[in-house]
Order: structure tokens, then sequence, then C-alpha cells
């Protein structure tokens, strides 16, 4: 790929397709009304009002795809993810998102049951197809794969695959590899089981995290991500796909009776994410904002490239068919329907710095070697030692030669050469050990490297057989689609003529009242849709409201501590001395390069040392005046340490 094309790439809007799950046992019992009804030729959506005014027609929602209760996990697996992981192990990267009101199917759709073949979801599918990718690789062809697994509650990122949960992880970014979560765990893996597993001791620690913090996961983010890295032998570039499956917090209001104290301030935190991804899909979609608000949550920062940027994106909105919510399922279909007008651009990730492969295949090469020269040594050290057995005084004329050398040269006696080679041999015991030392090491990362064609499959190979007939399926389903979508078009412009044609005064009266009907039927739609608009925006407003109060009232709380207990110079001064580093979203002191330890640890840097011609001042203890300049400078006399100056 040239430059130019890396630039341009591939544009393509994000897919959006809906998921009604089936009536629940609550809705079953109530005897709730399915309000949905889906077209599955056109991909459209009608939803009706369960108050509608009189004469209000039921709106129509299109989409990408439409799925009914019936639809299995394998249909949506291949129509959503299966185009997307085809395009991950090219190298782009992939972004599925679930959005949608808790309880309506996001996790189920994300993960589902992952015991039975037909019920597991996307992620342990998309495991399948994976490892069942690399299984049919040509055997030139090197993978390395590996996961992680996170969760964004309150602001706050934590490690599903970590020691500790407790734990808030840091959001930080670097010009040559884009945002990145700092410490996060992750693991190489070498089939679908070791990602199967890797999956659920994640779910555990997610269903963990949110008993002991006495939340409910369905206020949380989570992001599961697989990353594959391919190489071929022939032409040395390293691709790198990056896969995000981002099962997100439900997408209801929280109410505002129920919360309080410190679960209101949760509650706004939540809601905040969800509203900034509305706000930065409406800012992408409106073609005229010149800054989209990535920045004001992690959730955003996280998935900057799947949002308008590099990545091909999906978004399954998840609903409920049941007329007690339509509230909630109306404002899940306006943000799906929204989502589907961002364009995303996607170029294939070539030798990206990040990239671990490379890495994996110089090492192996620099053990390899390693090895090969400890196997000659050890070689030449086994033929003398059999020597020694048959006869331990015999000694070939080169190695007599060579004695008289050493001891001449080193001027050592012949009892001590033979405590040298005593010596020798204890070393080469030594050296033996870090040779198998080094053979480990060397196993352990060629099996991090996967060799395409080898069988991986074992259990998954059952799942991608299932994926694999659900294409079949699929392709027959979208040609008798397209056949019967073709006959409805037919008959449309046929009806249009007929009713253009009138003979008489009464057919042309007939005609054009059925018109003003239609436009009548328009008109209302039209008012139905400003009034749920008009709701949508109040609902919306509300919140930001609420959240301005939330945060007012914290910022209140602050200044107060603030201005109690730092007198008001302190305050300038610490004002004046930091800055609000962006890139970084924290605090930092103005001109911490130039701090004495950072100056200090620097300088200990060779490569720093060759660049600029610093004193060494590895041995020098700095101390700060109060104006911030440094005072006086001890040099240390090597070997008698100095007690460190006291700060004043
Ligand atoms: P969410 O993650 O959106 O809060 P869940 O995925 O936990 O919702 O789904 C709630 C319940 O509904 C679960 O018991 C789940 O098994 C069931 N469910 C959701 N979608 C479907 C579906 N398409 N078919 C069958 N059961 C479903
Ligand atoms: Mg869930």
């Amino acid at each position: 790929m040239t430059q130019d094309q890396k630039i341009t790439g591939t544009v393509e809007n994000v897919r959006v397709v809906v998921r009604v799950r089936p009536m629940d046992k609550n809705e079953l019992t109530v005897g709730a009304r399915d309000v949905i009804s889906l077209d599955k030729i056109t991909h459209s959506l009608t939803i009706v009002n369960p108050h509608a005014m009189a004469n209000e027609p039921s709106k129509i929602y299109y989409f990408d795809n439409v799925f009914d209760g019936s639809s299995n996990q394998l249909d949506i697996y291949v129509d959503t993810a299966r185009p997307i992981v085809n395009k991950v192990l090219e190298g782009y990267n992939g972004t599925i998102l679930a959005y949608g009101q808790t309880g309506t199917g996001k996790t189920y759709t994300m993960i589902g049951n992952p015991d039975f073949p037909q019920t597991k979801g996307i992620i342990p599918n998309a495991f399948a197809h994976i490892f069942g990718h690399i299984a049919k690789a040509k055997g030139n062809q090197k993978f390395l794969v590996r996961v992680s697994y996170m969760e964004i509650y309150n602001q706050e990122v934590r490690d599903l695959l970590g020691k500790d949960l407790g734990k808030s992880l840091e959001v930080k970014e670097r010009p040559d590899i884009g945002v990145f979560v700092k410490d996060l765990t992750t693991y190489v893996v070498h089939n679908a089981d070791d990602l199967a597993n890797i999956m659920r001791s994640g779910n555990k620690n997610r269903a963990i995290g949110s008993t002991k913090m006495n939340q409910n996961s369905s206020r949380s983010h989570a992001i599961f991500s697989i990353t594959v890295e391919r190489s071929e032998l022939a032409v040395k570039h390293v691709r790198m796909g990056k896969l995000q499956l981002v099962d997100l917090a439900g997408s209801e209001r929280q109410s505002k009776t129920q919360a309080s104290g410190q679960r209101l301030k949760e509650a706004t935190k939540i809601n905040l994410s969800l509203s900034v991804l509305g706000n930065v899909i409406s800012a992408l979609v409106d073609g005229k904002s010149t800054h989209i608000p990535y920045r004001n949550s992690k959730l955003t920062r996280l998935l900057q490239d799947s949002l308008g940027g590099n990545s091909k994106t999906l978004m399954c909105a998840t609903i409920s068919p049941a007329d007690s919510n339509y509230v909630e399922t109306i404002s899940t279909l306006r943000y799906a329907s929204r989502t589907k007008n961002i364009q995303n651009r996607m170029h294939i990730n070539e030798e990206p710095k990040d990239a671990l492969l490379r890495h994996f295949q110089e090492e192996i090469a620099r053990l390899r070697k390693q090895l090969e020269e400890g196997r000659r040594l050890e070689e030449i050290s086994n033929s003398t030692e059999e020597d020694n057995t048959f006869d331990d005084e015999w000694e070939s004329p080169v190695e007599i030669e060579m004695e008289a050398l050493i001891v001449k040269k080193n001027f050592i006696t012949k009892k001590e050469l033979g405590l040298c080679k005593t010596q020798n041999l204890k070393e080469i015991d030594i050296a033996r050990v870090e040779q198998e030392k080094l053979r480990n090491k060397l196993v352990s990362l060629e099996e991090k490297i996967l060799v395409g064609g080898e069988n991986l499959l074992e259990k998954a190979q059952t799942q991608e057989k299932l994926i694999e007939q659900s294409i079949t399926e699929l392709e027959k389903h979208e040609k008798s689609e397209e056949a019967l979508k073709q006959t409805l078009q037919e008959r449309a412009s046929e009806k249009i003529d007929i009713e253009e044609q009138y003979l008489t005064l009464q057919d042309a009266n007939h005609g054009i009242t059925k018109k003003v009907n239609r436009v009548m039927k328009m008109l209302t739609g039209v008012k139905s849709e400003l009034a749920d608009q008009q709701q949508e925006h109040q609902r919306e407003k509300e919140g930001i409201f609420e959240n301005i109060r939330s945060l007012s009232r914290e910022l209140a709380l602050c200044e107060l501590v603030l201005n109690s207990y730092v007198p008001k110079e302190i305050q300038f001064l610490i004002n004046q001395n930091t800055h609000w580093d962006e890139a970084n979203g924290e605090w930092q002191l103005k001109f911490e390069k130039y701090a004495g330890n950072k100056v200090k640890k620097d300088n200990s840097d060779k490569s720093n040392h060759e660049e600029f011609d610093f004193p060494n001042l590895s041995n020098v203890y700095l101390r700060y005046n109060t104006d911030g300049v440094i005072k006086s400078a001890k040099r240390r006399i090597s070997g008698v340490p100095r007690p460190i100056a006291r700060r004043n």
C-alpha cells in the first residue's frame, strides 16, 4: 500500500443493525403488546406508538439489517461480525458496539451462552473464525494473537484480566501509537480454547467487581480487544488488525428519584460517557463541526478510531418488542439512526510501532544463534570430557602446545591450570543450565507465534463449520431477498402510473382524495416525529442540566476546601507553576523537564549523553530554593555518601 492510499484509505459508513429480543417472562406475564414489526426485504423497522393520537401512522426506520426475536446467534455473526473479522485478519481495525437499554440483549449478543455452539455470541464466534482462518492459511504466514479485556465504570478504567481489580488505569496517548491504556494486561493466545478461558475469567471478574462495588454491570462499558498480527516470509511486512468488541452501558436514563449522593454522582458520570458518545456522533454527522469532543470521556477517547476514524465499525442496537419500553426503544432507534451517517476511513496498519511479531521473531533468531553457539561449545567440551575418561593424562600435541602458551602468557603453574580446568567444567555445567533456560525461552516464544496451516482448531472446528453453514444459508436468503425487492419496485412504479391516468372526473376526484389522505397521513407522521424529537431533546436537556448541577456542586465543594485550607498566595503559586496537559488529561508541573531529578535521570541515559554534552550529574544532589532556582549542588566524593541536603 502506498503512502497516498494510506492517507485516503477506504471510506465507509458505520454499519448499523437492530436486533429485537423475544418478549421476556415479565413482559409476557403482564400481557405486554408487541409494537415492533420488521421487514427483512427493505431492512426496515416499524414501531407503533402505544399512546398514538388518532390517525397517527406508525414510524418507520431503515437500517443496514434488522433481526427479530427468532434470529439466532449465527445469523447475527455471519451478517454483522464476519465481514469485520475478515478485515481485521487483513490488517484493518474493526469495532463492534452493542448499544441499547439494559435487559435488551447487548451481553447476549456479544457473549451469549458460551456453553452451547448455537448460543455463543459474537466474541466466541470471532475466536473460532480467527483460529479457523489461521489453520487454513499458508505455511509461510506467521500470526500472533493477543487479547485484553477492560471495563470503564464511573470514568475509571479497570483491567478485567489483571491481578488488582480495584486499580484504576490511566489512559495515555503517544504520537506513534495513539491512545492506549497504561499497564493493561495483554495475553498472547494459541487457540480458541485459550481465548474462551480468558474471556470467562474476565467475565467472572466483571461480575465480582460489580458486586463488590455495589454496582450493576449494566452501568459499565466492557471492551474486549483482539489484536492479530501477521507476516509472510517473502514479504517481510507486519500487518496488524485490532478488533474492539464493546458491550456498552445500558442507554436508559438513570432515574433521578432513585439516585442520590454517591449514586447520583455515579449516575451522572455514567450518563456522561454515553452523552459524550452521543455528542461525538452528532458532531461527526452534522458535517459542520470542526471539533469532535472525543477527549471528554475515557470511552470516546478509546473509541476515537472506531467512530470517524480508521476502523470498519458496526453498531448493533438491541431493543425490546414490548409497548412498555416504547420511549426507550424510540430513543435507541434514533441514536442508532444517527450513527448510520458516520463515515470512517480505514486503511491497513503496516509496520505499526506497537507490533510484537517482528520483535518476537528477532528475539527468536537471536536465541537460536546463541543456542547454536552454546551447542558447539558443548560439543567441544563433551569430546574433551570423553577423552578425559579414557586417559586422564593424555593430551593432544595441539593442546599441550596451547597449555604451554597459556602458562607462558599468564605466568601460571601447571597445577593452577588444572584448577582452571575444573573451574571450566563447573562453568560448562552452569552454561548447560543457561542453555536449557535459553531453550525453554525459545520454545515459549515460538509457541506464541502461530504458523498458518497448523491445526489449532480442535473444539473450534465445529463452531467454524456452523459459521460456514450459516454463510451458505445467508447467501441463499440474500438472493431471494434481492428478487423480491425487484418485483416490489416494479409494482410500485406501476401503481404510480395507474394513479396518474384519470379517465373521468370521478376518477380524478377519487385519485386526488386518496392523495390528500396520504399527504395528511404524512403530515401527522411528521408532527408526531416532531413531538418525539422535542421530547427527546427535553430529556437530553434535563440530563445536561442534571450534569451541570452535580458538577457545580462538586466544584463548589472543591473551591470551599481549597479556600479554607490553602492560602491564597500558595494557590497563586500553584496556578503559576502548573499547566493542564490535554494529551494526558492531567495537571503537570511547568518546566518539569528541567527538574533536578529528571535531569539526573536523563543524564544517566546514554543516548541522551551522546546527543548533548551534559556534565555527568548522576552523583550530584540537587536542592531547590523557594524561587524555584537550583541553589546548590554538592558533589559526592565517590564512596563517601553525604546526607541529602534539607529542602528549605
Ligand atoms: P443487556 O446486556 O442488554 O442488559 P442481556 O444480554 O443480559 O441484556 O439480556 C437480558 C436477558 O434476555 C438475558 O437473560 C438474555 O439471555 C435474554 N436475551 C437477550 N436477547 C435474547 C435473544 N435474542 N434471544 C433469547 N434471549 C435473549
Ligand atoms: Mg449486559
